[in-house]
């Protein structure tokens, strides 16, 4: 039975609170050694508290990267999981991977970001990345021991966000309030807008091609509003594998807490004759084009993943505080891709570089 030493950064977050309840509840299994909050000074002195052992630091101002890196590098820690809202935690994420510890990765952005600089590092240096992302938790327990060439097509859950259903002329008119409640996760509200815009799913789509090393077009979508099955591989035969359980992040904390092995928890089980059914259907791709604007980024690589992901940040954020309406986040997100010139086989430079310009095209169209 092995005890995993982890670093929680963005410890305050919804992730990291959740991270949090998995400790409590597997205390055998979870050791917090560290855990940082970008500003929230006095939830991290609370999450100190409940666990005393740990380093605490605060990301905020000028040595806030170096905080997060000695966190991330910290000789007692075996693992170190990215609970930070955007890019933030990709600096930290590398370093981690290169003192030699395993990542537990919730912060899609820096796989869409950089995912081939950081499975390459990852494979270079024998460490594990381990997707905390509920849907990739699930394909990852769907692939395990399978054999890479048996794997058909990767199967994207998604909950369709709180807009599923309203006509295509009513999102023009979509608050942050009515963007900020989803209908089956409780997160952060970068994430919970992406979600109502799909860039979610498109930003997790890409997140899967460097996961799992698949092409973009083996990996698609399906709504499935009930969040209950988290996604799903089908097989060259046709045979397709789920992974289910109650909507709850501490299911895929958990897991990656604990990979290979399984524990047991206080979680609440599956009550399949309370579920009575699971719901399925198409997206809304015309409706909702953050999923093809996602693909075109994913096929093409190079810079424009960085480029789509830098965009959608600071159009959410600008979303947020009611400086743009709901529509305007894809469409400054397309703009500003269509405005790049992809630099294929981009390095780190080049990837660090186009989200720069990404972050300072979208403010001037927005602005
Ligand atoms: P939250 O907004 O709830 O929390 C973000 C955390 O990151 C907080 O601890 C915050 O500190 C910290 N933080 C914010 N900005 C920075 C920064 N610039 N540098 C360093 N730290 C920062 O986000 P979530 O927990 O919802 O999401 C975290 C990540 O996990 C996102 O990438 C999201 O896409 C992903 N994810 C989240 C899921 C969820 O259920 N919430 C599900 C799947 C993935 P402070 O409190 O001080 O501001
Ligand atoms: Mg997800």
């Amino acid at each position: 039975m092995r005890k995993r030493r982890v670093v929680i950064l963005g410890a305050t977050g919804s992730i990291g609170v959740s991270a949090r309840k998995v400790a409590r509840d597997i205390p055998d299994r979870m050791e917090i050694v560290g855990m940082s909050a970008h500003s929230n000074e006095e939830k991290l002195r609370e999450a100190g508290q409940e666990f005393p052992g740990a380093k605490l630091a605060i990301s905020s101002g000028p040595e806030g990267v170096e905080r997060l890196v000695e966190l991330a590098t910290l000789p007692e820690a075996d693992l170190v999981l990215i609970a930070i809202v955007g890019t933030g935690g990709l600096r930290p994420a590398l370093a981690a991977i290169e003192a030699g510890k395993d990542i537990a990765v919730a912060s899609k952005e820096i796989l869409v970001m950089a995912g081939e600089a950081v499975m390459g590092a990852a494979r270079r240096k024998g460490v594990k990345v381990l997707p905390v992302d509920s849907e990739h938790n699930a394909i990852f327990q769907c692939l395990e021991g399978r054999n890479s060439g048996d794997v058909r097509r990767l199967i994207l859950t998604a909950s369709g966000g709180p807009f599923r259903k309203w006509p295509v002329a009513s999102l023009a008119g979509v608050t942050p309030e009515q963007a900020l409640k989803h209908p089956t996760w409780n997160m952060g509200a970068k994430i919970t807008v992406d979600s109502a815009t799909l860039f979610n799913k498109g930003l997790e789509m890409i997140e899967a091609r460097w996961l799992f090393d698949v092409e973009m077009a083996r990996v698609e979508v399906i709504v499935h509003p009930q969040s209950i099955v988290h996604s799903m591989v089908e097989f060259i035969d046709s045979s397709v594998l789920a992974q289910l359980s109650v909507t709850d992040m501490c299911f895929p904390i958990q897991y990656a807490v604990t990979w290979p092995e399984r524990v047991p928890n206080t979680l609440p089980p599956l009550d399949f004759a309370k579920l009575a059914k699971l719901d399925f259907e198409a997206p809304r791709v015309d409706d909702f084009p953050a999923l093809q604007l996602a693909r075109w980024a994913g096929e093409t690589g190079g810079t424009l993943p960085a480029v789509l992901n830098a965009a959608n940040e600071v159009a959410v954020a600008a979303f947020l505080r009611k400086s743009c309406s709901f529509p305007a986040i894809w469409e400054t997100v397309e703009q500003v891709m269509r405005q790049h010139r992809s630099v294929a086989g981009a390095g780190l430079d080049a990837i660090l570089a186009a989200d720069t310009w990404a972050r300072a095209r979208a403010t001037e169209l927005l602005f």
